[in-house]
């Protein structure tokens, strides 16, 4: 399979170069040259399939034969090695629990998935490779897990101090060994200006061989098409018809893989882009004018964002045809006060606990089927409630329970280097970090 950059259609690259560059010329997002179809029977047998077996099958064509057929199977055995479950809230709206792998957030797939693919790459490469990254939160968690204990990798994360959750700041600071964390007087948006000065520093980048883990490379967001087929398989089960499948969205990097997995063949009644107050792209579906906006500040933090960077592989996917986007994608903005309640309301009529992401999830999907009656569907559930503990014991007013394996994590000690919003500091980090090796 070869990639080209959406910003240089001549630029072409392989799956192993899109996992080390992450992006191409123009900072061009990659997007695969075809898009390999499922077989009928393989989409009508995924019930009688193990999940192992079918996160193979929906990878291997990305990869062909940059990685070996048995390694790639252990590398996306390791990535669902965790539950997934499909669960009833309501009597037509469902939720795909992708919050039970090390860091309670959904992004551990693509981190799982993505620090094995490099790992692999890179094992004769002479030289110790830095993965640097800026979180406002849980990017940060997953990434370290990713790539913690990894022999050829150095992961080094700038996060603002005092500005993520408890569970988030022990996820990036208590592990040690391969993984550093900078804690930044500053914003993220400081910290993410940071590490763009340093991917362009020549003397930095003469010394140390840089990558980067955003959610651009083509390495995180292929491997979210996996649970799309593992929801089905559990889907089919229960229900006949397709499903309507409603993705809380940021960067829409999440929804931009269930939409590629529907091209393959994945059968999928609609799909329902649910965001925060950051309302450009449902704003898009509306008017069909495209107008980025600096992002605002809401409880759901992790889809903050004004100008989202996975938008272009969904025009792509459409051939940039308006009105087939739009019979197939619908978009709402839910605000912070609807999501509250939305928590609020789930929990007293359900008894189920949704944080503030998958409530803004739950708050679309209920306006989608008022408007399209008869239809089911679930919800993708991104994070565990444990993550956002202040919006959901203020929505239930109840304590949430913490599970064991984070209450080992917070009785572990915090390391971190405090640095300022100083380009200065960082470099001298990054460069006397290479000298001790
Ligand atoms: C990152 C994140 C999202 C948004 O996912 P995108 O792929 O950026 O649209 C939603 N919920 C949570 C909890 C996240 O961490």
């Amino acid at each position: 399979m070869k990639y080209y950059n959406l910003k240089d259609r001549q630029e072409k690259v392989g799956f192993k170069t899109a996992t080390i560059k992450g992006q191409g010329k123009e900072k061009g997002l990659f997007f695969p040259e075809k898009i390999p179809q499922f077989e009928n029977k393989f989409i009508q047998n995924l019930h009688r399939l193990p999940d192992a077996e079918i996160a193979y099958q929906c990878m291997k064509d990305f990869v062909g034969d940059e990685i070996p057929g048995e390694i790639l199977q252990k590398i996306v055995s390791e990535t669902v090695s965790f539950d997934i479950p499909l669960k009833k809230i309501s009597e037509n709206i469902s939720i795909l629990e992708l919050f039970h792998g090390p860091t309670l957030a959904f992004k551990d797939i693509g981190a799982r998935f993505m620090s094995r693919c490099l790992s692999y790459f890179l094992k004769d490469h002479p030289k110790k490779v830095t993965v640097l990254v800026a979180t406002s939160g849980d990017t940060g968690g997953a990434v370290a897990h990713g790539f913690y204990n990894i022999p050829e990798i150095d992961v080094v994360i700038l996060y603002p101090q005092n500005r993520v959750s408890p569970v988030q700041e022990k996820q990036l600071t208590a592990l040690g060994q391969n993984i550093f964390a900078l804690e930044v007087n500053g914003s993220f948006d400081d910290c993410q200006n940071l590490v763009k000065q340093a991917f362009s520093n020549e003397e930095i980048n003469d010394r140390l061989w840089l990558t980067s883990a955003n959610s651009i490379n083509v390495a995180r967001w292929l491997p979210q098409q996996i649970y799309y087929l593992l929801a089905l398989k559990q889907w089919q089960q229960q229900e006949n018809e397709h499903p309507v499948i409603c993705v809380p969205s940021g960067n829409f990097g999440n929804i931009c893989a269930g939409l590629l997995a529907h091209f393959r063949g994945l059968p999928v009644d609609h799909f329902v882009a649910a965001c925060n107050a950051n309302d450009s792209i449902p704003n898009y579906l509306k008017t069909q004018n495209f107008n980025p906006q600096e992002s605002v500040a809401t409880l759901s933090n992790a889809m903050d964002v004004g100008n989202p960077s996975n938008f272009v592989r969904i025009l792509e996917l459409f051939s940039h045809q308006f009105d087939s986007l739009k019979n197939k994608v619908s978009g709402y903005s839910v605000d912070d006060k609807e999501t509250l309640d939305t928590i609020t309301k789930v929990y007293e009529e359900y008894r189920y606990i949704l944080e503030p992401h998958s409530a803004v999830a739950f708050a679309a999907m209920l306006q989608y089927l008022n408007e399209n009656p008869h239809k089911k569907g679930f919800i993708l559930g991104t994070a565990h409630p444990v993550k956002f503990p202040e919006a959901v014991e203020k929505a239930t007013r109840t304590k949430i329970k913490i599970p064991e394996s984070l209450h080992q994590l917070m009785i572990k000690e915090k390391k971190t280097v405090k640095i300022n919003s100083d380009f200065e500091e960082l470099k001298r980090f990054l460069l006397n970090k290479n000298e001790k090796q």
